[in-house]
């Protein structure tokens, strides 16, 4: 699959060398993120609301319910702007404009498709659990909860990224300063496992929860 074309959409203006149109990198980013932010405009307003965000080839798909205001005006049509950030490190430096964090985010653009069909509702939404927590399985999902949730797609079609990873970059001159400048890495890592205190006796913690390494070693 192709990378994606930059339009003038996605054009990054600041930094352009720090962009990247690239497809495997993009679904990466996409991959680690438990939730997006997705931006529209309804009753004349702007709203970024954050939500679960799943991505199945080459779609990217929300869920939620059939009232949930962001999903209804995305499902009539309304331009969606969705963005994904990860902050790898923070970085200081020796001045406060040589501070910054190293990161990776998506930008993309598009309109919603509402899918009905309610094999792929079914596969999207065990999707979304799988990228959680992969291994764990749940019930069948019962006809009534399926008809109870929305699930748009959005073809990954106009998309940028972004990635900073260069570290402490100050002004020449900073280098001379007695001061100290470093990077401190940040990373998202589970606590302890706690089964549900309703759990049956007999039923043992599963190894897939025991060594789940979190969301960057998904
Ligand atoms: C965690 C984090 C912290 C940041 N902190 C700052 C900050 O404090 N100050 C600052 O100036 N910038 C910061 N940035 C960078 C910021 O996201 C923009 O890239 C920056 O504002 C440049 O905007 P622009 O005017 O060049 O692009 P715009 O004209 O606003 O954007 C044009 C297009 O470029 C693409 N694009 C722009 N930024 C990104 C991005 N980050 N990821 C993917 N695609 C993008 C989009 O498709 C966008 O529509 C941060 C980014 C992240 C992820």
């Amino acid at each position: 699959m192709s990378d994606f074309q930059i339009t003038d959409n996605t054009r990054v203006r600041r930094r352009p060398e720090r962009a990247h149109y690239d497809r495997d990198l993009v679904n990466s980013i996409i991959d680690e993120a438990l939730v997006c932010n997705v931006a529209f405009v309804s009753d004349g307003l702007p709203r970024i609301i954050p939500t679960s965000i799943v991505r199945i080839e080459n779609d990217i798909y929300l869920h939620g319910s059939p009232n949930n205001r962001m999903l209804t005006a995305l499902a009539d049509g309304v331009n969606a702007c969705i963005s994904v950030a990860h902050i790898d490190a923070i970085v200081m430096g020796r001045s406060g404009m040589g501070c910054s964090v190293d990161y990776r985010s998506v930008v993309i653009f598009g309109n919603a498709e509402v899918v009905t069909e309610s094999e792929h509702k079914a596969k999207v939404l065990y999707s979304v659990i799988d990228s959680t927590l992969p291994g764990h399985k749940v019930r069948e999902l019962k006809e009534s909860e399926l008809a109870a949730t929305l699930v748009l797609k959005f073809p990954l079609k106009e998309v940028s990224a972004k990635v900073r990873d260069i570290g402490v970059k100050d002004i020449e001159a900073d280098y001379e300063l007695d001061a100290w400048a470093g990077v401190i890495p940040l990373k998202t890592v589970p606590g302890q496992v706690q089964d549900c205190p309703r759990i049956k006796p007999g039923i043992v913690t599963p190894a897939y929860a025991l060594n789940y390494p979190g969301p960057s070693g998904k």
